[in-house]
C-alpha cells in the first residue's frame, strides 16, 4: 500500500495535489510520501519485533539526507556502501552505533573515517579486505567490529545484475571457507568478530531462497560458536522484492519475511539486523513528468515526455516495468491505446515502455511513473546536459523540495577550462 492515490479525479501525494508540485518546482521531480517511506520501515520493524533486531535502511536505494532524518528519527539504523553514503547518514543525524557498512571495495580512507566517527560494525567481504581493516584499526588505536560477508551459493532467482549471493558473484566469502576466515580474523587483535552477514540479491519475489540462506548461516552459526568465535550478531541483508505492476505481482509480505527469520534463525539468541533498501523506498516515491509531444509514427504512437533514462534508468538498465498512469483520472469510459513512451536523449535506449496501453494524455499533460522511489533518484545523472532531477518530500499537506533543480549556470560552472586554453 501506498499514498499515491486519485482523490476528486487527480493524482496526490498523501493530501498534495501532484499537479501543484509541478507547478511550482516543475518537471520531471521525484516526489516521495512521508507516510508510505514510515510505514514500510515500521512493517519490518513489527515484523521482527519477537527478537532483539535493527532494520537497516539500504540508503543506496534513497540517499537524500531529509529521507535519511526522517528515517533515523523513527528508529532506523543505516547501511552504508560509500564514504559518501557514511557521511550522508551522519549528517542526517543517525548515530554511529546504528551504521553497518557494506562493500566489497572499502578503501583505507573509508575505513578511518567510519572507524573515528562510529561504526556498529564492518560487513567484511574478502581476507585482503580484512588485513586492510586490521591495519587500519590498530593505526587509530581502535578495534573494528566485524562481520563476515559468507555467500552462501544460492540462486536468488532475480535479475542477472542485481544477483549476488551465488558462487559466481563478487560478494562475500564463499560459505565453505568460513570457518578458515573466522580463524584467520579472530587472530588480527585489530577486529573483534560479532556475527554473519549474508545478501542474496535484490528485488527477490519468493521466501525459498532466503530460506536456504538463512538455514546455511544457522548451520554456520553453531559450527563458528562451536570452534569457539563469539556469533551475537546476524545480518540478512536486503533484498525483499515489489509489487512493480499493481495487478498480477504478490511478493511475501514483510510479516512472512519476518516469520521465516524467526523460524530459520530465532533459536540461536542472535540479535538480527536486516537491511531492506527497495521494499522501504520503492513504492514510496513516483516520478512526475509531463508529456512534450504526442508523435504518430507508422503504425505506432508515441509519447515524448521531459523525463528521460538519465533521471530514471531501471527500464534502460534492468529492463525494469514502472506503472505509468495519469496525473489527471481519466474519464469512465475512455479506452486505452498502445503507446510508446520515450525520453528525449538520442537513443534508442531511451525507452520507458514499449506499446504500453494508456489511456490518451495530451500535449503538456502530467503522467507518473509509480514504484520510483527505489534506485530512481539516486541513479540519475546529467547525461545530454539535462539538470539533475529534483526531489520533493511530501507529508500531510505539506511539502518540501529536498533537492533542488540546479540552474544550467551552476552545471557548467562545475567545469574548469584549463589555462592553457
Ligand atoms: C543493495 C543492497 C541491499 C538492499 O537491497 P534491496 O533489494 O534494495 O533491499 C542490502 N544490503 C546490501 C549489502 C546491498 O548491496
Amino acid at each position: 500500500m501506498d499514498h499515491f492515490l486519485y482523490r476528486n479525479g487527480e493524482l496526490m501525494a498523501e493530501d498534495v495535489p501532484l499537479r501543484q508540485i509541478a507547478d511550482e518546482v516543475g518537471t520531471p521531480v521525484y516526489i516521495y510520501s512521508s507516510a508510505t517511506l514510515l510505514r514500510h520501515f515500521q512493517l519490518f520493524d513489527d515484523a521482527l519485533s519477537p527478537m532483539p533486531h535493527l532494520v537497516c535502511f539500504a540508503m543506496k536505494s534513497l540517499s537524500n539526507v531529509a529521507v535519511l532524518k526522517l528515517l533515523g528519527d523513527a528508529g532506523a539504523g543505516m547501511d552504508v556502501v560509500s564514504e559518501g553514503e557514511y557521511r550522508r547518514a551522519r549528517a542526517a543525524g543517525v548515530p554511529g552505533e546504528r551504521i553497518v557498512f557494506s562493500g566489497v571495495g572499502k578503501t583505507r580512507s573509508e575505513m578511518r573515517t567510519a572507524l573515528t566517527g562510529g561504526i556498529r560494525q564492518f560487513n567484511v567481504e574478502s581476507e585482503p579486505e580484512m588485513v586492510v581493516l586490521d591495519e587500519v584499526a590498530r593505526s587509530l588505536g581502535v578495534v573494528a567490529p566485524i562481520t563476515v560477508r559468507v555467500n552462501p551459493d544460492v540462486d536468488a532467482k532475480t535479475h542477472a545484475k542485481i544477483s549476488t549471493g551465488k558462487k559466481e558473484d563478487k560478494f562475500g566469502i564463499p560459505i565453505s571457507r568460513a570457518r578458515e576466515v573466522y580463524a584467520a580474523a579472530a587472530k588480527l587483535s585489530g577486529l573483534k568478530i560479532v556475527g554473519i552477514d549474508v545478501h542474496i540479491g535484490s528485488q527477490l519475489t519468493e521466501l525459498a531462497p532466503f530460506e536456504a540462506a538463512y538455514t546455511k548461516v544457522a548451520e554456520l552459526t553453531e559450527a563458528l560458536r562451536a570452534d569457539g568465535h563469539e556469533i551475537t550478531r546476524l545480518d540478512l541483508g536486503g533484498g525483499l522484492g515489489i509489487p512493480y505492476t499493481r495487478s498480477n505481482e504478490a511478493p511475501p509480505l514483510p510479516t512472512e519475511y519476518g516469520a521465516l527469520i524467526q523460524q530459520t534463525l530465532g533459536h540461536l539468541g542472535c540479535e538480527i539486523e536486516i537491511e531492506p533498501g527497495r521494499l522501504i523506498s520503492g513504492n514510496a516515491g513516483v516520478l512526475l513528468s509531463r508529456v512534450i509531444y504526442n508523435k504518430s509514427g507508422e503504425g505506432r504512437d508515441f509519447l515524448i515526455i521531459d523525463g528521460a533514462m538519465n533521471d530514471l534508468i531501471r527500464p534502460a538498465m534492468y529492463d525494469a516495468h514502472h506503472d505509468i498512469i495519469p496525473v489527471i483520472e481519466p474519464a469512465p469510459g475512455i479506452e486505452p491505446r498502445p503507446y510508446d513512451i520515450v525520453g528525449p536523449i538520442c537513443e534508442s535506449g531511451d525507452t520507458f515502455a514499449k506499446q504500453r496501453n494508456m489511456p490518451p494524455v495530451a500535449d503538456g499533460g502530467l503522467i507518473a511513473f509509480r514504484s520510483a522511489g527505489a534506485y530512481g533518484a539516486v541513479m540519475s545523472s546529467e547525461y545530454n546536459s539535462r539538470l539533475m532531477v529534483p526531489e520533493v518530500l511530501v507529508q500531510g499537506d505539506q511539502f518540501a523540495v529536498i533537492r533542488p533543480r540546479p540552474t544550467y549556470d551552476e552545471m557548467i560552472s562545475r567545469d574548469k577550462v584549463p589555462s592553457w586554453l
